[in-house]
């Protein structure tokens, strides 16, 4: 069976220079906040190109920190979609704050920014107000960013990016974590930079929000042992930054194979019962996931599996479907009428960088023959 996901090829991929950076941060005799961590920060945000970068221990809270070092918490409402991992909800509500769940586009996966739109020119009744919005750019391409932006702007709301499945993804040229307020990013192990555990990142631009980010995530201290502010325990370890900082050479060629396997899926899905996922005319999808519809999903997943290919649903329910949020989350005015249909359609394809070339004929040939 070609898996979906192979978080262990990656480590055997590099293994020589992981093992080398484990074993020197674990000789190192600094397990928590140390040299790692400062130069793996540097390194992402050289990469990144713009803001410095906050480590943290995983990406729902990298959300979570970013929301409250903007002052979004109780008493505010903040807007995202249902058609996300339920981390970005999750991490709402840690803050204090209510989530409000938007549609996404028709044809695409990301925030419909017409929802957006509507909703902050006339805010639901019985919400707080609407402070902030949770912008997600799913399966490694930016959302509708200019609109999204131009409704924030017009309306005062604080815009923060989940890059957890995008890292290197592009907008007009610039990377996703660098164009709104604050950005986070997860480093889960199958994202397409995959620590072997968890951590995650947050990214801000102004520095006096890296401070307050620097605090929150360890108990509010500005100095040793005094918190200046209620903050939390979220730090990103000595281990997981060494093994980071090997992988962080590699994504941009792990990003272009995964765009190499997604061309050669486009080119197999002619005359499927499969449609190809958009690609935005001003983005580079970096592709953490290859994500086709179909009415007839769950046959065909069946199909592909009988044929030895590994599939899955990101995700099998949206928030706003699921038991701990149905009826109880507020919902745009639409609803999610575009969510539900999505919801039955998706289907993600095997997409790993190390996928073999025999692999990826091995899954093209399987979708030619449905
Ligand atoms: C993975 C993911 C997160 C959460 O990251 P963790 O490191 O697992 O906490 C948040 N948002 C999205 C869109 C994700 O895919």
């Amino acid at each position: 069976m070609i898996p979906q996901t192979d978080p262990g090829a990656g480590y055997r991929a590099l293994k020589a220079e992981i093992d080398a950076a484990a074993l020197r941060a674990l000789g190192s005799g600094w397990y928590i906040l140390g040299d790692e961590g400062r130069a793996f920060e540097a390194e992402f945000a050289a990469w990144l190109g713009s803001g410095q970068t906050v480590g943290c221990g995983n990406g729902t809270d990298a959300i979570a920190l970013a929301l409250r070092a903007l002052d979004i918490g109780p008493g505010c409402t903040v807007a995202t979609v249902s058609h996300t991992a339920v981390a970005t909800v999750s991490a709402i509500e840690m803050t204090g704050a209510v989530p409000l769940l938007l549609d996404i586009e028709p044809d695409g996966f990301t925030l419909d920014a017409e929802e957006l739109r509507a909703v902050l020119e006339r805010p639901p009744a019985g919400l707080p107000p609407i402070r902030a919005a949770v912008v997600v750019h799913l399966y490694g391409q930016a959302a509708d960013m200019s609109a999204i932006l131009a409704a924030c702007e017009a309306h005062g709301v604080t815009l923060i990016e989940d890059c957890a499945q995008a890292h290197g993804a592009t907008w007009r040229g610039r990377k996703v974590g660098g164009i709104a307020q604050a950005a986070s990013f997860s480093f889960y192990p199958t994202k397409n930079l995959g620590a072997l555990g968890d951590g995650g990142a947050t990214v801000a631009q102004d520095p006096a929000v890296v401070e307050r980010l620097q605090a929150l995530r360890q108990y509010g201290w500005r100095e040793r042992f005094i918190s200046a502010e209620a903050g939390v325990n979220s730090r990103l370890d000595e281990l997981q930054a060494a093994i980071l900082r090997v992988k962080l050479g590699h994504l941009d060629a792990n990003n272009a194979r995964r765009r190499a396997v997604a061309d050669a899926y486009d080119a197999a899905l002619a005359g499927s019962p499969f449609i190809a996922p958009v690609r935005r005319a001003d983005c580079e999808h970096v592709f953490h996931q290859y994500v086709v519809r179909t009415p007839d999903r769950d046959v065909m997943q069946a199909r592909l599996r009988e044929a030895g290919v590994g599939t899955a649903l990101h995700y099998p329910a949206p928030v706003h479907r699921q038991p701990a949020y149905e009826g109880r989350v507020a919902l745009g005015p639409r609803g999610c009428s575009a969510t539900d249909v999505a919801r039955g359609e998706i289907l993600s394809l095997p997409m790993f960088p190390e996928m073999t070339q025999e692999q990826v004929v091995r899954v093209c040939d399987a979708i030619r023959g449905l």
